[in-house]
């Protein structure tokens, strides 16, 4: 039986760059990959003498300060590859404007100042903002690299940018700095890179790569996406690496819990310590694995994410020479109107007389791709898996190319597509010598995505970065890389194997891990109970309150238990202690004053809860807010005499919104700590906040005695 330290699934840039991080590493490493190439969507066909890039348009990046450099450089695709930068790096062509999106970012600005004079602050508010934005996000990747990255609790302070973009929409973000509509159209012409409009798009997703190439640069390879793959495969293999091709894995077997083994469709069987997939999350987790080996609501958040949107595109080869003419545009978008909403929903509705599309003419970046006196274009446009019943074939894939309903809906979506362009390059038709069009089928076929999804899961305001599906999963042997994991495009696929290999390094190794990703850098890093070490700087309220009025009816799930705790319906006298991290101590030493006088006579005596308020915590920081409660539980829970129950003693109420905190009248507890005492009917019997609490809680708590 074969056997592996790793083995992973896919040969995607995702999967690539993992198995070339871990083969450099000194792992001993197999890819397997259901296509007869590497690179997955990051790849090339060929007819006649013409080369056709399957999907990338720009990388963005591939130079120091880029998004996607680290990787380009530390994988050796430098050494390999040459990127040409555009220049411009985009035309776009509206109803009202043509603008030049050129490399230099002071001309691109006062290209919008020139046509947009009366945002003229706006406009540069918003790029400063980005970049400031952008920049925040590198130093908190280039400060883990460099293992400094400073505690969690201190990141809302040093990267407020970077966090408020993370969970506000494109549209929300802009909004702060313009309001025309058609500037607001204009600037925000890459969202179809992201494959959502601006009022549903998270803002990060737009600004991190947006910045990258406008900034540091827009660039294609030489070679096209392939050669990239290729070198990452070139990288792979003479670190020892080694790739086995047309191997469609359909099982990763599980063993008391762990993933042990890949099957695949051809019966090959490997094990392996360790199993990454680059293949889509749906079918990795829910088809490969099983739901039987996964927890409900993991099973259930893979079901309920949505897969990106797909694409519609026309490969075309020119008998005629696009450069030559004129036309010296890398990239050409046309947009039919200012609103990206209803570009979306025309593509989703199969719309190609309506959609926002784009012309690519690889010759200007790569001019070997045609034979002499031709041009290889490329038009795109973004597409909806389930367009007419899934392009006519109601599900029904097998052979689906020669099925007459998807040839004939595939042949409009062609003329549509070609009526358009030819208005912009008369003509075109007849220059034709080859044509291959790709539907959302198409993806599917080559690449096995789901719904032929381009970014894997949408990528939404809730659904980027660290709120996407983690590459960890609950199998602790198997992760995830690749776009279903970390986001869409070919520099996001190059990180997130650089993440996901760090992840396996540290958990093979037992080596700390820092991630781009996720703000864990230390997998024992507790952010939450974190006593400061110095005593935290009192501005002490004093404010002390008796009154009859009724706990609110607010219900919580414990942290660590699990238990549902109603306020008003606890049932025994209880002690609520209102405290953030930064005053934790001084809640544990109230604690240990109740429970001197109580000497753990039992928790059927007083319940003593504590009220974290949270607020301040960013929402994509909550998965690592809780982790770090449910550490505190167990510590604390340690702490409990024999022969008690934990639970009963060690309640950990998160209030992640703060009001419960608020609704008690209470002021900043993150600078001093409150209490409330209520009685057994769920009465408060009074509130403090300010000096010797511990005084006050058990005079409080002797008016019920
Ligand atoms: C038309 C198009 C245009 C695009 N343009 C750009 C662009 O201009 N810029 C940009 O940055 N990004 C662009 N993208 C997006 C970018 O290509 C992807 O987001 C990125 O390449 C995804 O990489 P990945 O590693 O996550 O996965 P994929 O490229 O999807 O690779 C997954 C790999 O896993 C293999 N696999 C799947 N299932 C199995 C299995 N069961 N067994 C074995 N192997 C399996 C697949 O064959 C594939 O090789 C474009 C995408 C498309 C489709």
């Amino acid at each position: 039986m074969e056997k592996f330290d790793v083995v992973v699934i896919g040969a995607g840039l995702g999967g690539l760059s993992a198995a070339g991080y871990l083969a450099k590493a000194g792992k001993k490493v197999l890819v397997l990959e259901h296509h007869t190439v590497p690179g997955g969507y990051a790849h090339e066909f060929r007819r006649g003498k013409y080369r056709f890039e399957v999907a990338l348009h720009a990388l963005d990046g591939a130079a120091p300060g880029g998004w996607a450099y680290s990787a380009l450089k530390d994988l050796e695709v430098l050494d390999q590859v040459h990127f040409h930068r555009m220049d411009p790096f985009y035309t776009v062509r509206f109803p009202k404007h043509e603008v030049v999106a050129h490399a230099d970012i002071v001309q691109y600005e006062t290209e919008l100042v020139r046509l947009f004079p009366h945002e003229r602050e706006g406009i540069h508010g918003l790029i400063a903002d980005m970049v400031e934005t952008y920049w925040q996000v590198r130093r908190f990747a280039a400060e883990g690299d460099a293992g400094i990255r400073p505690p969690l609790e201190k990141m809302p302070a040093l990267y407020p940018k970077m966090l408020a973009a993370m969970s506000i929409s494109w549209d929300e973000y802009m909004n702060q700095f313009i309001q025309d509509v058609e500037l607001k159209a204009v600037f925000s012409t890459l969202w179809g890179y992201y494959g959502l409009p601006p009022e549903k798009l998270n803002a990060a997703v737009f600004i991190f790569p947006w910045v990258s190439y406008h900034l540091v640069g827009a660039y294609y390879p030489e070679g096209g996406s392939m050669a990239m793959s290729r070198a990452l495969e070139a990288t792979f293999k003479k670190f020892g690496g080694e790739i086995r091709y047309k191997q469609t894995v359909n099982k990763i077997e599980i063993k008391d819990g762990r993933a042990v083994a890949v099957e695949t469709e051809k019966g090959l069987r490997v094990e392996a310590d360790v199993i990454i997939s680059n293949a889509n999350s749906p079918d990795t987790l829910l088809k490969f694995v099983g739901r039987e080996h996964l927890p409900a609501d993991y099973v259930r958040g893979i079901e309920e994410a949505k897969p990106s949107v797909s694409n519609f595109v026309l490969y075309l080869g020119l008998d005629r020479n696009l450069r030559s003419e004129g036309w010296t545009n890398h990239e050409v978008f046309v947009a039919e109107g200012y609103d990206s909403n209803k570009d979306f929903q025309a593509a989703m509705d199969g719309k190609f007389d309506r959609t926002a599309l784009s012309i690519t003419n690889y010759d200007i970046a790569d001019p070997d791709c045609a034979p002499e006196g031709g041009s290889v274009l490329n038009i795109f446009s973004l597409a909806d898996w389930n367009t007419d019943n899934q392009w006519g074939t109601g599900g029904s894939l097998e052979n689906y190319s020669d099925n007459p309903q998807y040839n004939e809906l595939k042949n409009a979506a062609t003329e549509a597509l070609l009526d358009r362009v030819e208005k912009i390059i008369p003509n075109l038709r007849k220059s034709i010598k080859y044509i291959e069009v790709g539907t959302p089928i198409t993806n599917w076929r080559y690449s096995r995505n789901v719904g032929g999804a381009i970014y894997g899961t949408e990528q939404t305001v809730d659904n980027a970065y660290t709120t996407r599906l983690n590459a960890k999963t609950p199998i602790k042997n198997l992760f995830l890389t690749g776009a279903w994991t970390f986001g869409g495009g070919m520099s996001a696929a190059l990180l997130s194997g650089r993440d996901t290999s760090r992840m396996v390094i540290g958990y093979m190794d037992g080596t700390p891990v820092t991630l781009m990703t996720a703000p864990n850098m230390d997998e024992n890093e507790s952010p939450l109970p974190a006593a400061p070490t110095t005593a935290p700087v009192k501005q002490v309220v004093t404010s002390a309150s008796t009154s009859s009025t009724s706990a609110p009816a607010v219900t919580f799930k414990a942290a660590g238990s699990g238990r549902q705790v109603t306020l008003n319906a606890i049932g025994k006298r209880s002690v609520l202690l209102f405290h953030t991290a930064d005053t934790s101590e001084d809640a544990e030493r109230i604690n240990k004053a109740v429970r001197a006088v109580d000497e753990y006579q039992a928790c059927t005596s007083i319940t003593i809860a504590n009220v974290v308020d949270l607020h301040s915590v960013p929402k994509l920081f909550r998965s690592f807010a809780e982790k770090s409660m449910r550490e505190s539980f167990e510590k604390a829970s340690k702490s409990i005499p024999q022969g008690q129950d934990p639970q009963d003693y060690v309640v950990i109420l998160p209030d992640w919104d703060g009001k419960t905190t608020k609704g008690f009248g209470l002021g900043d507890t993150s600078k001093v700590v409150g209490l409330a005492v209520l009685d057994e009917q769920g009465g408060v019997v009074g509130t403090y906040q300010g000096n010797e609490p511990e005084r006050h809680a058990l005079e409080l708590l002797q008016k019920v005695s």
